[in-house]
């Protein structure tokens, strides 16, 4: 799927050295939404669509960047790297080098040739793609590596200190620590993981909405605001609840009349969700497809209607999926407002699928959606 022959090629034609190549895989969150910066569980899993670095040493202390998806170079001082990102998608990498020298790595010189096939900005995190792939390419030079986890918070501060981007761990420690066949889940207090098999017959159904989600416009931070206040208002009463991840049901139910309506419906859903994300991962270690078809659809119905995070057209394509053959479970999946669907769906149903919920999406909303059949891909890794 991703053979590095052509981007070898590439990067040969352009910067006349031999590169050593890199790869890290995009994600879909299985469920587990907004839960992260509660300190709480995500499951996600890694896809097969990836971020490829092609990187080879120069001796003129340069760090030259080539996106082959925007078709653009552009070239910094390794001893002088610009202390904030730009806008611009050589954040990203430049981000990660920045941190890097920050933890004492000195970065020589380097060529970097980029391409990925994450679509981008579709919430799929081809940005965490880029990040890992990045940081591994760079830490080759310097012969230095780091345990999974670490590198994968090394990149979220990439993209929160450089990029300036709010995002939580999930998509860079997906990306680093993903592995074939399994989705992980992800406990975001300690960063503490465990995998769970998703058998064979299971394909990962990706339906774009294709109406783009912004977690850096007002929604996403008003939510995180009243879930937050919600958590304080049980803080208020019993110590030991810094996080909503602390917080029970019952807690809701004694408490929940101080809160402001929409803060009661935020907390609602988050400390639900935790539950269901947890259980999920019971379910799919069990092999309890059904199961855990019903905690997605339920945890669909707790984002939609309780936290407000859905829009007609996800609800839309989440409805449309229901009754079509092969359907286990189907969810809005990231960090809400449009975006993608995951649709857990029988393998041998899954073209079929796909090309019914596409027309049926195309007809009622006209919009045409794009739909892809994914499997759960390993983590970053070298490639040879
Ligand atoms: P998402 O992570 O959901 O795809 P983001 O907005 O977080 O969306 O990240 C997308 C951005 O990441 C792109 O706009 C671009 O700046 C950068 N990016 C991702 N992949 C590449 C690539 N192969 N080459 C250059 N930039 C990329
Ligand atoms: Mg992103």
């Amino acid at each position: 799927m991703h053979d590095p022959a052509v981007l070898r090629s590439m990067h040969r034609a352009r910067f006349q050295a031999d590169p050593a190549i890199f790869v890290a895989p995009g994600r879909v969150n299985l469920i587990g939404e907004h839960t992260d910066y509660a300190e709480g569980f995500v499951m996600p899993a890694a896809i097969n669509f990836a971020t490829l670095a092609a990187i080879s040493p120069r001796s003129d202390g340069k760090i030259v960047l080539y996106s082959e998806n925007y078709g653009e170079e552009k070239t910094f001082d390794a001893s002088a790297l610009p202390p904030k990102g730009s806008q611009h998608w050589s954040d990203y990498p430049l981000g990660v080098a920045h941190i890097l020298a920050g933890e004492g790595h000195k970065l020589p010189g380097c060529s970097v040739s980029l391409w990925g096939d994450v679509p981008l900005g579709s919430g799929l995190s081809s940005s965490a793609a880029l990040e890992v792939a990045s940081a591994l390419a760079f830490l080759s030079l310097m012969d230095a590596s780091y345990p999974g986890p670490v590198l994968a918070r090394l990149c979220q501060r990439a993209e929160n200190e450089y990029v300036g981007a709010n995002c939580g761990i999930m998509d860079q420690f997906i990306s680093a620590n993903g592995q074939e066949n399994h989705a992980l889940l992800l406990d975001c207090r300690d960063l503490s993981y465990k995998l769970a098999p998703i058998p064979d017959h299971v394909a990962l159904v990706i339906a774009n909405t294709m109406v783009k989600h912004s977690v850096s416009g007002g929604d996403y931070p008003t939510r995180r605001r009243e879930s937050e206040a919600a958590c304080a208002v049980i803080a208020s009463h019993r110590s030991g609840v810094p996080f909503l991840r602390d917080a029970t049901l019952e807690d809701l139910e004694k408490w929940g009349h101080e809160m402001e309506p929409k803060s009661y419906l935020r907390a609602k859903h988050v400390i639900s969700e935790n539950l269901r994300t947890v259980a999920a991962c019971d379910a799919l270690l069990r092999g309890d497809m059904k199961e855990l078809g019903r905690l997605m659809g339920e945890a669909h119905v707790s984002y939609s209607r309780d936290f407000e995070g859905s829009c007609v057209e996800a609800d839309t394509m989440v409805a449309l999926a229901q009754d079509l053959p092969g359907l286990i479970g189907a969810r809005l999946t990231g960090g809400g407002f449009g975006g993608c669907t995951i649709n857990l769906v029988e393998q041998a149903e899954a073209a079929a699928f796909a090309e019914a919920l596409g027309a049926r999406y195309a007809a009622q909303t006209g919009i045409v959606p794009e739909i892809h059949i994914c499997h759960a891909s390993a983590g970053a890794h070298r490639l040879e």
